[in-house]
Parts: C-alpha cells; structure tokens; sequence
C-alpha cells in the first residue's frame, strides 16, 4: 500500500482500477443522460422521400415559368396528398396538386408554392409567383440516409438525441449500465436526521450530500446506515455493502483509536492500494479493490462534511463518470482571476472553495471564508474548487487561476441573448 501520494497519481491509480460497466437495453424515452453502448447506424433515410415543407400546391415549375402578379398561371388541381398518404399519379404539364406539410411531392411535381401566393378558384388553382425549382420541397435524406452513422458509441444522450433515435424508430437503446453505490457513515456520535440529536449528537449530513453527488452524475446511491464504532458493527454494514459496484465509507478511515475501516475492509479481503494523499482537505483517503474484480472497488473517504464531498468530487466522480461510459471525466476548468492574495504551508495541494461572479467579461473567484474541513458552508457558498497546487505558498491577488467549476448552473445567465 502507497502513503501520502499526490491528487495526480492518486486519480490515476483510481481511474485506472475503475472498470466500464457492461451496456443494457433501456426504453428511449428514459434514456436521458446515458451513454450510448453501440454505435447507431440508421435503417432509414430521413425524410424517406422528397416532402412538402409547406401547405400549397405541388407543381412543375417550368409551368409557372412565365407567371407574374399581373399575368397568374392558371393549373388545374388534379388531387390532394395529405401528410403520411403516398402520393397520386404523375402531375402532366399543368396541372398541380394540392399539398400538406411533409406530404410526399407527387411524381412529376417538382416544387410546393405556399398557399398564401395561391388562389383556388374550384378544381383550378391561379398562381402569380414564378418560384425556383424545388423551393419548399424538402429532399429526401436531407437530415439521415440510409446506413449513415447517426450516434457514435460514448454519446451522453439529451434530448436532440433521443428524438433522432425516435425518428429512427428506436424505442429501445443500448446503453452503459449505471453503478450503484453503497454509502456508509460510521461514528458513535451520528445519528439520522429524522432522529433525536441531544446529548452531543451530530447529524450524519454525509450520507446524504454524498447520495446527491451520485445522483448528480447518474449513479445509484444505496444508503447502508450508520454503524457503531466497533468492528463488528462496520463489519455487518461493511458487508451489506459488498453487493454494490462502488463501496463509500465515510469516517473512520484516519488513524485514530476507533478508526477501524481499514482493518475491517482488509478483513473482508479488499486489498487498499494506497491511503493518505497530499490534499487538504481530505488528508486520510483510502482506495482499494478487491482480487480479480470479486466485489467494489472502495473508497473510504474522510467523515469531516468538507473532506467527505472534496474527495468524491476528485476521486469518486470520475470514476462514475468513466464506469458509465463517458469520454470526458472531470468538470469544465474556468479561468479566473483571483480577487485576494492566498497562503499555505507547501505541501499538501488545497482545494480552496470559491466563489465566482463574472465582472466586465471576466470570472473573479473569491474564497468563500472559513475553509476548515468542518464548515460545510464553504461548500454551499461555492461555485468552484480551486487547486492551490502542492507546492506554491503564495498565489497573489490578481492572479490568473484555474477552477473547477462544480455549480455548472454558474454559467447560466438571466439574459437570453437574442
Ligand atoms: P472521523 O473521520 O470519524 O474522525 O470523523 C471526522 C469528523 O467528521 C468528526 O467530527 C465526525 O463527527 C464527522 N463526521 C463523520 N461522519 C460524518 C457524517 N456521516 N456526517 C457528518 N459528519 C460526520
Ligand atoms: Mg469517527
């Protein structure tokens, strides 16, 4: 087992022990936010034939070669396609056909005249306009053909996605399974929300700001309690938690007396990699994995609220991320200028929280205050994490840095830019 690596290596060696999950059929219409397991290669050519983009009348151009506001082409309407019939006989030289929106254009037509430029007069239809041919027409294949390759493997699905394999006719997609993960909060000194905190407790807050950063990135979360500080209880939940693709344990991973985690999770035969990485906060982070893959791989992360969600976000995140499928594993880094100077001991690479605010074109961060590993509220406050790498001391006000941006909503803007 490695002691005191740095963030680098340690995301590494997690990354690396992290498997892609398997793929699964889901219904598209749920498929939201999943990664494509297959490529989609499209069986139909879209639209599947030459179409109407408009409501008018189908014609030849070449008739209306001639006609003007003050000289109309007359043409004799021979039938009407609505959209989703087939389309009637050949047109011959003037005559037209009334037409609907994605109605196929009858052979021989070549071109729709908007309604709005027609005047019916009975089964005849007068026409000032000498359009171009195939205006209004929309061609055949114009969005897919046949045998295209429509969605690569890896794609996140939104929306766009989910209703061009509608459009294909897909119902079904393969996609990467999502893991689940078994959260674990120990101490004496927990007790759940709901419950009564007197004499001294503390509310366990890590289960649940843990369960939504899965949620946040498409992971199951299975909530595994509060074990006691005895082995023998962390055992037990320990081992419920073995069914699961991620184990998280929060708390009890540091050197302490009654830090038993390590020890049960060795017990248990889960082999840690390493313990211990240069960060601040989140010092005591252990990673291991069980031999050939035979149970989760396990995260034991740190109890302090701060430390728990900053070491998830570096370590566990990713990790979901690659496990389901996607390309891309960490947030978007934004440059900011930092508004004050800041200062650290060398060493140990901090992730200070900031917050962001754009002045003149530019994004300021600011460190939301207190960042002691207890203060939950530098994460509330917080749009950004920065790294203050290990061995700086200083980084002065001013500043260029670089941030990663964990409240991706930061980018939204009260202006729609039209
Ligand atoms: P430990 O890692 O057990 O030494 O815990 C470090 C600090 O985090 C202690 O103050 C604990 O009370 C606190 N802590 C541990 N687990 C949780 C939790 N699930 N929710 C909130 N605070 C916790
Ligand atoms: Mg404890």
């Amino acid at each position: 087992m490695k002691v005191g690596i740095s963030v680098a290596e340690a995301q590494q060696m997690v990354l690396d022990a992290c498997p892609v999950l398997g793929c699964e059929t889901v219904a598209t219409v749920d498929a939201l936010g999943r990664v494509l397991a297959k490529p989609v290669v499209s069986g139909r050519t879209l639209p599947p034939a030459d179409c109407s983009a408009m409501d008018g009348y189908a014609v030849r151009a070449e008739d209306l070669s001639g006609a003007s506001e003050s000289s109309p082409a007359e043409l004799a309407v021979v039938y009407e396609v609505a959209a989703g019939s087939e389309g009637g006989r050949p047109l011959r030289a003037g005559e037209a056909a009334r037409i609907f929106t994605g109605a196929p254009i009858p052979p021989g037509a070549d071109t729709v005249v908007i309604q709005e430029d027609a005047s019916a007069l009975g089964d005849r239809v007068k026409i000032g306009v000498a359009p171009a041919r195939g205006e209004n027409v929309r061609e055949a294949g114009e969005d897919v053909r046949r045998g295209d390759l429509v969605l690569e493997s890896g794609t996140r699905l939104g929306p766009a996605h989910l209703g061009m394999l509608a459009s294909l006719g897909r119902s079904l997609v393969q996609v990467h399974q999502r893991p689940t993960v078994a959260i674990l909060s120990g101490g004496d000194e927990l007790v759940d929300p709901d419950r009564d905190a007197a004499g001294g407790r503390i509310f366990a807050s890590n289960t649940y700001s843990l369960a939504a950063q899965c949620r946040e990135v498409g992971a199951d979360p299975i909530n595994l309690g509060i074990a006691r500080d005895t082995p023998e209880d962390l055992e037990r939940l320990l081992r419920d938690g073995l069914r699961a693709d991620f184990l998280v344990s929060s708390a009890g991973v540091s050197v302490g007396d009654r830090d038993y985690v390590r020890p049960v999770l060795e017990k248990l035969g889960c082999r840690l990699l390493f313990w211990g990485v240069l960060m601040k906060p989140g010092y005591p982070f252990a990673f291991g994995r069980f031999e050939g893959g035979r149970g989760p791989l396990v995260f034991g992360l740190p109890g302090n609220p701060v430390s728990a969600m900053v070491t998830f976000e570096q370590y566990l995140r990713p990790a979901i991320l690659k496990s389901t499928g996607h390309r891309a594993w960490f947030r978007p880094l934004v440059r900011a200028r930092l508004t004050e100077t800041l200062r650290k001991k060398a060493g140990r690479l901090h992730f200070v929280r900031v917050q962001l605010a754009e002045k003149g074109g530019r994004i300021e961060a600011t460190s939301t205050g207190n960042q002691s590993s207890g203060v939950l509220r530098s994460m509330v406050l917080a749009q950004g994490l920065m790294p203050f790498p290990a061995d700086a001391t200083e980084i002065r006000a001013g500043a260029e840095v670089r941030v990663q941006l964990i409240d991706e909503q930061f980018l939204a803007s009260t202006e729609s830019g039209v």
